[in-house]
């Protein structure tokens, strides 16, 4: 199996639109990518610049960022064209690997706005490294910029940043330098296609706390209905539902909080957060930790107020 190592950068245009209005929230321009060898050890690289179709004014933060050239971005490559070459070199038996959640994402966007065939039809398993080296650094949920992280590691500096391959080469020495246990024990799951059903929703562990991706729900409302996601577990009894104390309560309807109590873990809190699938589903991502006593007070006190 290898490893592929990629980055993309895309346009997104400054047309006053929210993101979920456009068909295309980012055009994708460049693809950058490293393969690894089974031993993480370079092989392969993968270098397109994409010509773009969607819209014809490329933002001036992007432009300047990348440093374009006038006229550099109509030598490039059509993006269906350039995709094929790209998942053609990926080969058939490989892990996706990027430094944070979105590129994944972005590239099955653009696959779909095209036509293209999907890279999968349910989440699709991934390295989040940027996630991982913060694993490495004590904190997974703190997203840091690769530059600061090659820094931080004292990788040299031979490629300039902010350009697909340069990033995707970077992210892929970082990889190289996280410890074997980090790899084997950070899993990430793209899920741009949500899990097909309540029997397989999505469950990871991230440090201390458990996650749980549910399935598409047509409502806000079916979902929080469904206790199949909305039971309360203890991290450490192997999934066992404990008692709910504090019930599920909000304050805006997108983000809901609930307590309960192990015992023999003690308190614990659960958050849901309610998401939008591209296709319109609602689905929600609830996150389960430990609290202390105090804290557990405290919710008790600010649900009672209502
Ligand atoms: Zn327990």
């Amino acid at each position: 199996m290898n490893y592929i190592v990629f980055d993309l950068e895309w346009n997104q245009p400054e047309d006053g639109l929210k993101t979920e209005e456009r068909l295309l929230p980012f055009e994708i321009i460049e693809i950058g990518a490293v393969k690894l060898n089974e031993e993480l050890e370079p092989v392969s690289k993968f270098n397109r610049l994409i010509k773009p179709q969607v819209y014809d004014t490329i933002n001036w933060r992007i432009r300047k960022m990348l440093e374009l050239k006038p006229g550099e971005l109509e030598k490039g490559t059509p993006f269906p064209e350039a995709a094929a070459e790209f998942l053609e070199w990926c080969g058939s038996d490989y892990v996706f690997c990027t430094w944070g959640s979105q590129d994944l994402t972005e590239l099955q966007r653009n696959l779909n706005y095209y036509d293209m065939p999907e890279l999968s039809d349910r989440p699709i398993k991934y390295m989040n490294v940027q996630k991982m080296y913060g694993a490495m650094n004590g904190m997974p949920s703190q997203t840091r910029a690769l530059e600061g992280a090659v820094d931080a590691l004292g990788i040299d500096k031979d490629e300039p940043f902010h350009r697909a391959y340069a990033d995707a080469y970077y992210t892929s020495k970082v990889l190289r330098l996280i410890p074997e246990e980090i790899r084997r024990k950070y899993k990430a799951y793209d899920v741009y296609h949500l899990p097909k059903s309540r029997k397989t929703q999505l469950k990871l562990k991230e440090g201390e706390k458990d996650i749980l991706i549910s399935t598409a729900y047509p409502t806000k409302e079916a979902l929080m209905e469904d206790g199949i996601f909305t039971a309360l577990h203890c991290v450490n009894c192997s999934g066992k539902a404990v008692k709910q104390r504090i019930r599920w309560h909000t304050l805006n309807q997108k983000v809901y909080d609930a307590a309960g109590r192990c015992k023999d873990h003690g308190y614990l809190a659960s958050r849901i957060k309610i998401k939008h699938s591209d296709d319109g589903a609602v689905y929600g991502e609830k996150t389960t930790h430990y609290i202390t006593e105090e804290e557990f007070l405290e919710m008790k006190k600010n649900v009672k107020k209502k």
